[in-house]
């Protein structure tokens, strides 16, 4: 436990949100020592008391672990405890425990060292592979050799917390969040961590704010010093003034007050005051997400980014794999519509057999890699088919950049459908089939394309990207990646039209969809589905909600006759803090 004194200024951390809500409170720095592991040489004669000192520390480790695994059951419900059943299963992995057996006899080492050393192969295999996902999952192994090594030593885990507090911690394993939320956590904040983190799943999952990928705290942060998390934004501040808390009280009362007057928003539709309807879906990755979604009241999932599914994995999923998880994201939003987009690996999304490229971003990408590998693509064609049988899936193509592209993927789509049919197997002959909108030739041709699919969705982070040729991840120019730019507003009208006079309904999957301030204005260009992050979902539906269709279609027109992005955003920013006082914008 660290003592010295708090800071005498406020600290400011920024961080990944992970969790919604705001907590402050004292910090708790929950420290997690790494093991201190001695290599020691063993006399024959002591072998097997020392076997017998491994068993009954792999025992109590199990104990320990069911223990969790029960609690996570009776506060998270079944699914959320597949990590817990991993570690588990890892527990029980005769081959590995075997092995480990068979060297203390044959190296005469002492337990520790061998199972640090043992287990370690697999942890280091994990830490250095190039997904996130894997890497997230190397804690989950560290975490159970820890375990043991810690009931080796005879030495008892933390779970017990005087009072309420924020618990700062370099990482949290999937264990730690959950023993911890036994005693009352007012939030997570830790140095390491992603979006797929166990932190950030169970945290959400445990209602309880959270924010990650702080990189420091740990280190900066001084035990029982007071602390501001906002799970909304990312920020951290240590050692608040009593003004800067004074101000985040307010913004938690009013998101409080906010979100349960969203509530009331859930099962109505997303039309206009003039009873303009349009379409208001998600964004999704996860399964997991799927739960808070229903919650949302979405009309549907605008974009399944199916590529979440090749996380972690050396090969491509099985067409077996892939139809489970597309049947259940469509049971699951059973009547509502489900649009698959096919895998779009490559950029800046994780791939096992990776090309080396200089410029992914406009490499080996999306519909390219898949159209290149027909095999796997039939495969990901056949297992959406499949899970269309109750007529409420689309799929979509990624990164579509000419029109040969779809003509081949469809292509591939008929060929999938007559397998299917040889084979009796059932499917929606009439699948509704898209492409997406992210590259700027797809743009200029839009109503080309409009003709030969069902719908367009318009990929903003990409089409920004590649229009105003801003890399989306480069911090060195995110100030030039501006979604407001009239380049970006016209563009985004251009497509809207063309795809409309072709018939086609045309949507939105990027991130600008989702943005408050971009609403009416989008609206009013005419969009007629949103696909935003769950999120963001109630507050846009509330915007919609509250405006007249005629009234966005004046401000759209007004604002494409602006000539800079500056402009454009203080017209929209004016108008929604007139219009919405109380809807937090960027
Ligand atoms: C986009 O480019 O806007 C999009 C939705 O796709 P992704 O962010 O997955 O590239
Ligand atoms: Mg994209």
């Amino acid at each position: 436990m660290k003592t010295e004194s708090p800071h005498n200024e406020e600290t400011v951390l920024k961080g990944i949100p992970a969790s919604p809500g705001i907590a402050i409170g004292p910090v708790f720095v929950f420290l997690r020592h790494a093991p201190v592991i001695e290599e020691r040489s063993i006399l024959t004669e002591e072998v097997e008391r020392e076997l017998g000192r491994l068993e009954q520390a792999i025992a109590r480790s199990h104990k320990e672990l069911r223990k969790i695994l029960e609690f996570a059951e009776k506060k998270l419900g079944e699914d959320k405890v597949k990590i817990f059943e991993a570690q588990l299963m890892f527990l029980e992995d005769a081959v590995l425990f075997d092995a480990i057996y068979a060297r203390i006899r044959s190296e005469l080492k002492n337990p520790e060292f061998v199972v640090h050393d043992e287990i370690g192969k697999y942890h280091r295999i994990m830490l250095a592979s190039k997904d996130e996902y894997t890497r997230e999952r190397a804690n989950d192994v560290e975490d159970v050799r820890n375990r043991i090594l810690r009931n080796l030593q005879e030495q008892r885990a933390i779970s017990r917390l005087e009072g309420s507090s924020v618990i700062v911690s370099q990482n949290l394993t999937a264990s730690d969040t959950v023993i911890l939320s036994r005693n009352e956590v007012l939030g997570y904040a830790t140095d390491l961590g992603g979006i797929t983190s166990h932190t950030a799943l169970l945290s959400r999952a445990l209602k309880i704010p959270a924010v990650v990928g702080l990189k420091t705290i740990s280190h900066t942060a001084r035990d029982a010093e007071r602390v501001v998390l906002d799970g909304y934004s990312g920020v951290v501040v240590l050692s608040p003034t009593e003004e800067t808390v004074k101000r985040y009280e307010a913004k938690r009362a009013s998101y409080h007050e906010f979100e349960a007057r969203l509530t009331g928003l859930r099962d109505l539709p997303a039309e206009t005051l003039d009873h303009h309807r349009v379409e208001l879906s998600v964004n999704v990755e996860f399964e997991q997400e799927l739960e808070f979604i229903k919650l949302q009241g979405a009309d549907g999932i605008g974009l399944y980014r199916s590529e979440y599914l090749i996380v972690g994995k050396e090969v491509f999923p099985s067409e077996e794999e892939q139809f489970n998880q597309y049947k259940l994201l469509a049971e699951t939003m059973y009547p509502k519509r489900v649009i698959i987009r096919t895998f779009d690996i490559g950029g800046d999304k994780m791939m096992a057999e990776s090309a080396k490229e200089n410029n992914p971003f406009l490499g080996w990408r999306g519909i390219r890699v898949m159209l290149d590998k027909p095999d796997l693509f039939l495969e990901q064609l056949r297992a959406i088919l499949r899970a269309s049988a109750r007529k409420n899936v689309a799929l979509m193509f990624p990164m579509i950049s000419n029109l040969k592209e779809v003509r081949r993927a469809r292509k591939l789509l008929d060929e999938a459908k007559h397998q299917l049919r040889k084979e009796g197997i059932p499917y929606d002959s009439r699948i509704k089939v898209g492409v997406m909108v992210e590259v700027p030739s797809a743009a200029v041709i839009a109503e080309d394309l409009a003709e030969e699919v069902d719908f367009l969705s318009i990929g903003t982070n990409d089409l920004i990207q590649y229009l105003l040729a801003v890399d989306r991840g480069n911090d060195v120019v995110s100030s030039l990646y501006q979604e407001f730019n009239p380049a970006v507003v016209r563009f985004l009208r251009r497509i809207i039209d063309r795809g409309k006079k072709k018939g086609v309904w045309v949507g939105m999957c990027g991130e600008m969809a989702g943005d408050p301030l971009a609403t009416i204005l989008l609206l009013g260009l005419g969009l007629d589905e949103f696909s935003v992050v769950p999120n963001m979902l109630p507050e846009i539906k509330k915007i919609i909600r509250g405006v007249k269709y005629s009234e966005a279609q004046k401000i759209a027109r007004h604002v494409l006759k602006m000539k800079t992005e500056d402009e454009i955003k203080a017209h929209l920013k004016s108008m929604m803090k007139k219009k919405f006082p109380d809807i937090p914008i960027g």
